[in-house]
């Protein structure tokens, strides 16, 4: 077998994070279109597209233009019980997806970086079940298809530009807002990288905020300001559960504590966008990840901090357009 090559190749050609605990698995059946209307190109296999985050793993049957099948698992974190437990959700969410039994022809995987070369997990803060093994080859070996993996805000990036609020804009930056940040650059709907090829990791870019010390090493790190587990710092803080429905909900309500969280957590992460537009100048950028359904609350957190660029154009603002699936849809939209 050359899954190994295969993945190395993926890496070299070529990330939110996007998880909500999850304290029970969730499955369904949801449609979404992938495409132009007009593109009748002939497609007839059946791709899986499995989105890892540091608390969630999502997987999705996708079948030519649509989402047939979906599921939220609890990502594993015991070693020896990763592969059975990958496998038996995938098998799980193949059964109820419609017509797809003994279709499947490749399985894509994004999850929390960095990946490395020949696609091995170098995580093992956030994925520690899955990191520093080649667990992508023994995969595909397994179920006998192609197996590929990058880097999670690179797969979610993928499906934003390809069917999201990305679609057919040239430089798009995404960040998603999970359990951790992952960002990603897309110049003409290609993932920018690294001078070894491997996805950079800026959500551990150095931010001027109150943070807590970071597992990176930095004491002033984007993803401990930035992620949705960083908001549920911020409310319980100011009194409020973890919960941010509750949150949402208080602030809608007038609530100006919950007000005040809010515009709080928008303004530090304009404050990182800001760095990384300075850097790279998109022209839109697209917040996803779990955390992003909030938006409307700390929209103005973010805009007003990035009024306050001056050393590049201030990007249009935009949530995902894919809900908490556009990670697994982007792994799936790998071979594109
Ligand atoms: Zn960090």
């Amino acid at each position: 077998m050359n899954f190994a090559r295969r993945a190395r190749h993926r890496v070299d050609r070529c990330p939110a994070d996007s998880t909500r605990p999850c304290p029970r698995e969730r499955g369904g059946t949801r449609r979404l279109r992938l495409r132009q209307q007009g593109d009748d190109s002939p497609v007839s296999d059946v791709t899986v597209g499995i989105d890892i985050g540091g608390t969630a793993t999502r997987i999705v049957v996708v079948r030519g233009t649509q989402i047939v099948a979906s599921t939220i698992v609890s990502t594993p974190t015991v070693r020896n019980d990763a592969l059975p437990t990958l496998l038996s959700s995938i098998r799980a969410v193949m059964a109820s997806a419609p017509g797809a039994e003994g279709e499947m022809s490749r399985v894509g995987i994004g999850a929390s970086g960095p990946i490395l070369a020949g696609g091995v997990i170098d995580n093992p803060e956030s994925l520690p079940a899955l990191s520093g093994w080649n667990f992508v080859d023994r995969l595909g070996e397994l179920l006998g298809v192609d197996c590929r993996i990058d880097n999670d805000a690179v797969t979610a990036a993928l499906a934003e530009v390809t069917v999201g609020a990305g679609r057919l804009d040239t430089g798009v930056l995404v960040m998603t807002l999970g359990t951790g940040v992952g960002v990603a650059l897309m110049r003409s709907g290609i993932p920018f990288r690294g001078a070894d090829g491997v996805h950079p990791e800026a959500g551990h870019i150095t931010v001027d905020a109150p943070s807590s010390p970071c597992y990176c090493g930095r004491r002033h790190c984007l993803e401990q300001t930035a992620s949705r587990t960083a908001l549920q710092r911020l409310a319980t803080h100011a009194g409020f559960p973890a919960d941010l429905e509750v949150l949402a909900h208080a602030a809608s309500e007038g609530d100006p504590g919950a007000q005040r969280v809010f515009l709080e957590y928008g303004t530090r992460i304009g404050e990182g966008l800001g760095e990384l537009c300075t850097q790279h100048r998109p022209t839109i950028v697209v917040l996803g990840g779990s955390a992003a359904t909030y938006l409307p609350h700390f929209r103005s957190g973010v805009e007003g901090a990035l009024a306050a660029l001056t050393s590049a154009p201030v990007p249009a603002l935009r949530q995902t357009a894919l809900g908490d699936l556009g990670g697994a849809l982007g792994a799936a939209l790998l071979w594109q």
